[in-house]
């Protein structure tokens, strides 16, 4: 297949990859030119113009910032450039407001159009497991599920278009409340004078349980190995959480929705990345007395 990506940073490069090492065509572009250098150098051919790249393709696929960049390359760019046969699939986390308005320009000009937001960091892009979450009408899905089943572990149809970006800052502020809770938990457990390890073999095994605990623990030295054992370097970026928790701030205010624990979330990620947006999110555990 010819498929054209656009952004190809942290995540794309590694996605973009992938894709060549499955015998795809891959015409890349990006505004870095030292991206576009590392994605030539993993096989793709590479443009300096957007609607170059995308032009006699049968798949766009789009990995980028934000939602209003995404906005401008799919109606500046790709929106009546590549051809209407093409299959067009935004991987970006981006707002559920614009990912439903770019779709639906793209079905007004006669494309089908998915959003897949990705659940997993950059060691998932690299090695092809991500978790793809997406958004948009049955039979889009079923043209987009081959292309991102090369790129990930998991494919899941979430629903209607938007329902992809919906699924991903509803679990990512899950996510971010969870690692917080986590993260107080283990610093009263230390105050109450429990052995930490101890601590851990009881509450991973009881109703405490969850994922940031048993999967990711903010405690060095305690669980599997994290970003905690490595001085919170790598792993998702404290910055990336928070993009995601405004992202679901956003949505929930517009839908009416109470969510007092996410808020909360939201407002301590705000404080602790003014410092730390580049150490991974586990870290706020440091900014807990
Ligand atoms: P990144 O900043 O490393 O990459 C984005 C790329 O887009 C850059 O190479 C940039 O030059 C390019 N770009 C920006 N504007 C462009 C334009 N107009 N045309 C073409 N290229 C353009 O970011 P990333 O970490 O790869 O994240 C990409 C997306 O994936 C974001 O939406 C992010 O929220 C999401 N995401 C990231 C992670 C992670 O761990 N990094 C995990 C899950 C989801």
């Amino acid at each position: 297949m010819k498929i054209a990506f656009i952004g190809l940073g942290n995540m794309g490069g590694g996605m973009a990859a992938n894709l060549v090492k499955a015998g795809h065509d891959v015409k890349a572009f990006d505004l870095s030119a030292d991206a576009l250098e590392r994605a030539a150098g993993n096989g793709c051919e590479t443009f300096t113009e957007a609607k170059e790249a995308v032009a006699g393709v049968d798949a766009v696929v789009s990995m980028l910032p934000n939602g209003k960049i995404v906005d401008a390359v799919y109606s500046g760019d790709v929106i009546g450039h590549a051809p209407t046969e093409a299959i067009l699939l935004d991987c970006s986390t981006i707002d559920v407001a614009t990912a439903r308005k770019v779709a639906g320009d793209a079905d007004g000009a006669g494309y089908a159009m998915v959003d897949a937001p990705v659940s997993g960091g950059i060691a998932a892009a690299d090695g092809g497991t991500l978790t793809f979450m997406v958004g948009g009408a049955a039979d889009a899905f079923a043209r987009a599920d081959p292309i991102l089943s090369v790129m990930g572990k998991a494919v899941i149809h979430a629903g209607d278009s938007g329902a992809g970006q919906a699924a991903k800052i509803c679990n990512n502020m899950l996510l971010g409340a969870s690692m917080i809770a986590t993260c107080e938990t283990f610093k009263l457990a230390d105050k109450l004078g429990l052995d930490l390890q101890t601590f851990y073999d009881i509450s991973s095994k009881a109703s405490g349980q969850n994922w940031s605990m048993t999967s990711y623990c903010p405690v060095p030295g305690v669980g599997p190995q994290s970003p905690a054992d490595n001085e919170y370097a790598g792993g998702f970026a404290t910055a990336l959480m928070l993009k995601d928790l405004r992202l679901a701030m956003e949505a929930a205010s517009g839908a009416d929705a109470d969510v007092p624990m996410g808020g909360r979330a939201a407002e301590l990620y705000e404080a602790f990345a003014e410092e730390n947006g580049g150490l991974d999110f586990s870290a706020i555990i440091k900014s807990l007395g």
